[in-house]
């Protein structure tokens, strides 16, 4: 019979970043047992190669050295031994994102894809992990924060907690520090708020407040019969910093990163963008607890940790994911229509921005996650489109469709519940080794088959094609109209640029803009146009009192050396769309209370 997975993890050196990590297989591959770390963490699409920070490794059984040879950058192969076989390795964590591990004397944070080596061949059998409290007196008083059932620890205690196999071990991130802490029950199910990092006067009782509302319309949505979360409970894990903004899904918990100024301050009632954004971003990871930690792409189903995993449906669990985010927010009244009118008009402007969403589709921009959208360079906005943004105005186009055409009737909730009940719901039931996940082609089969509309060609074009989606028209029968303003054209160099020092330097050098013509790239350093010295924020204030259709003479840096070029100012041309809600017939009126009306 096989016995569990034993690990211990001690935060062993503070100041020096080092977990200490032990693992014990009581019985090892009498052929020599292999080990390996995964390459990439499920939900961040990059190759991370989380094994470079493992700092020294040895193996040892019974008292004995056991020899450990280094197979390739991420697996070791133990010789052969009766066992029991024990790893003791040492963990550098000094990464300050949602991503991998992060140890200092304020807090220890880490996913267990950068601190657990997997016991290859064992992955089914419970992993039992104690996690310890570190040496050092000022720690007398952390806890512990995790969606990782407890096995021999109190709630928020160290101790023993038990994963039932390492795909699980994987997905419940570990907080550990003086947290802020607490509550709430949605639907009945406990939510934790954890907030680490120092915030004066934290409304923590606003955020449950709010975050409830979050949960339950999530929880309404996908179960609007039983009202059952999917998890027995949840966490909410936030390292507030002074510039910050990320989030990971995991099956029962999110570790998020934001900026301090982002959270609500006690006495202070308003719903600053700040909030607003923070807020947009538990829901998007809250809404994954459904989209694809469980509703997943075949491919995910499971997971192959050591190479990319390409899927073209990213669109859908990354995209959708985005257009419900700030749709729950509305649903719940959390932000008012004029609101949520605003956010959309922002997410329109912002794929309308780069002409890389004319060589790109979101299947494509999928498919390439790995070494695109991920790893993005200054030319990102020619070359590529996001299936973040692009996706979630796919969704949107997709549910006015379903609406208008089957007049109210079904909407893409119906096909998000579809999704639901035939892939996600059971998935660990059944286990991670064999739930399903779901092919592109079954997607568009659900979509007909629930709609009961002929779907097939206007997805295929929304999600294979290039051109620009119809919103105007979709957006018209709900009383919504999707117009450019009509701002003062202003001269402009057709270009993204930021403060660099007292420096401005070109950040993108967008497409068949100004900037581009007149052979300036991203990088370069203006350092005067016409002759006037650039500083840092003071082009447009130059650009303001030129016209449109000037030259102007401009000096740059490239590297040490001075440029000078000739550029002709052209128009301005950073979309500037604007939803406004429009007096309406009551067919619009019931279409839009459908859309966006309390959940
Ligand atoms: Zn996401």
């Amino acid at each position: 019979m096989k016995k569990n997975i034993l690990y211990t993890i001690t935060p062993k050196d503070l100041a020096g970043h080092l977990f200490e990590v032990t693992l014990t297989v009581a019985a090892p591959d009498p052929a020599g047992q292999v080990f390996s770390l995964p390459a990439w963490i499920p939900g961040s699409y990059m190759i991370r190669e989380f094994a470079r920070n493992i700092v020294q490794i040895h193996a040892e059984s019974q008292g004995d050295a056991i020899a450990l040879r280094k197979v390739d950058k991420h697996t070791w192969q133990a010789a052969s031994c009766a066992g029991p076989l024990t790893l003791r390795y040492e963990v550098y964590a000094w990464d300050l994102s949602v991503r991998a591990a992060h140890l200092d004397q304020t807090h220890g944070f880490f996913n267990g894809t950068s601190v657990f080596l997997r016991a290859e061949g064992q992955e089914d059998v419970p992993h039992v992990v104690d996690i310890r409290r570190p040496d050092d007196e000022a720690c007398g008083s952390w806890r512990v924060a995790t969606a990782l059932p407890e096995l021999k620890a109190k709630r928020y205690g160290f101790g023993t907690y038990v994963a039932a196999d390492y795909d699980e071990l994987i997905d419940h991130p570990v907080e550990m520090g003086n947290f802020a802490l607490t509550t709430f029950k949605a639907h009945g199910v406990p939510h934790d708020i954890v907030i680490t990092g120092r915030v004066p006067n934290l409304d923590i009782k606003r955020l449950a407040d709010d975050l409830k509302k979050v949960c339950e319309t999530q929880i309404a949505l996908f179960e609007p019969e039983t009202r059952r979360a999917p998890m027995r409970r949840y966490v909410f894990m936030t390292l507030a910093v002074g510039d910050g903004y990320g989030g990971l899904e995991h099956r029962a918990s999110t570790a998020l990163i934001c900026s301090r100024s982002d959270l609500p301050v006690i006495g202070k009632k308003e719903m600053t963008d700040g909030y607003r954004t923070y807020l947009g971003l538990c829901s998007h990871e809250y809404f994954h607890t459904w989209n694809v930690k469980r509703i997943k792409p075949d491919v995910f189903a499971p997971y192959d940790l050591r190479v990319e995993n390409y899927t073209t449906l990213l669109w859908l669990f990354e995209g959708f994911t985005s257009y419900y985010d700030d749709l729950v927010l509305v649903r719940s009244g959390l932000i008012d229509e004029k609101d949520y009118f605003k956010l959309l008009a922002k997410t329109i402007n912002g794929v309308l921005r780069g002409s890389g969403r004319s060589k790109q589709s979101v299947a494509q921009s999928s498919f390439d996650a790995w070494v695109k959208y991920y790893r993005q360079d200054e030319n990102a906005p020619n070359a590529i489109v996001s299936y973040y943004t692009k996706g979630s105005l796919v969704g949107l186009a997709l549910d006015l469709t379903i609406r208008s055409q089957t007049k109210g009737k079904k909407s893409l909730d119906d096909v998000m519940r579809a999704l639901w009940e035939r892939f996600g719901r059971d998935f660990y039931e059944i286990s991670a080794e064999s739930g399903r996940g779901i092919s592109e082609a079954e997607v568009e089969a659900l979509f007909d088959e629930i709609t009961g509309l002929s779907l097939k060609r206007t997805l295929r074009r929304f999600v294979h094609g290039t051109e620009d989606l119809p919103l105007a028209k979709l957006l018209s029968p709900f009383g919504v109209a999707l117009a450019g303003s009509r701002k003062e054209a202003r001269p402009s160099l057709g270009a993204r640029i930021t403060k660099d020092g007292n420096d401005s330097k070109l950040a993108n050098v967008y497409e068949g803009g100004a900037a581009h013509r007149a052979g300036l790239s991203a990088g370069d350093v203006l350092v005067a146009i016409d002759g006037l010295r650039v500083t840092a924020g003071n082009v447009d204030i130059l650009l303001n009192r030129l016209n449109i259709g000037d030259t102007v003479t401009i000096h740059a840096f490239r590297r040490d050396e001075l440029l000078c070029v000739e550029a002709v100012l052209a128009a301005d041309d950073a979309p500037q769309m604007n939803l406004t809600a429009e007096m309406k017939p009551a067919a619009a009126a019931r279409l839009r209370a459908g859309w966006l009306g309390r959940f």
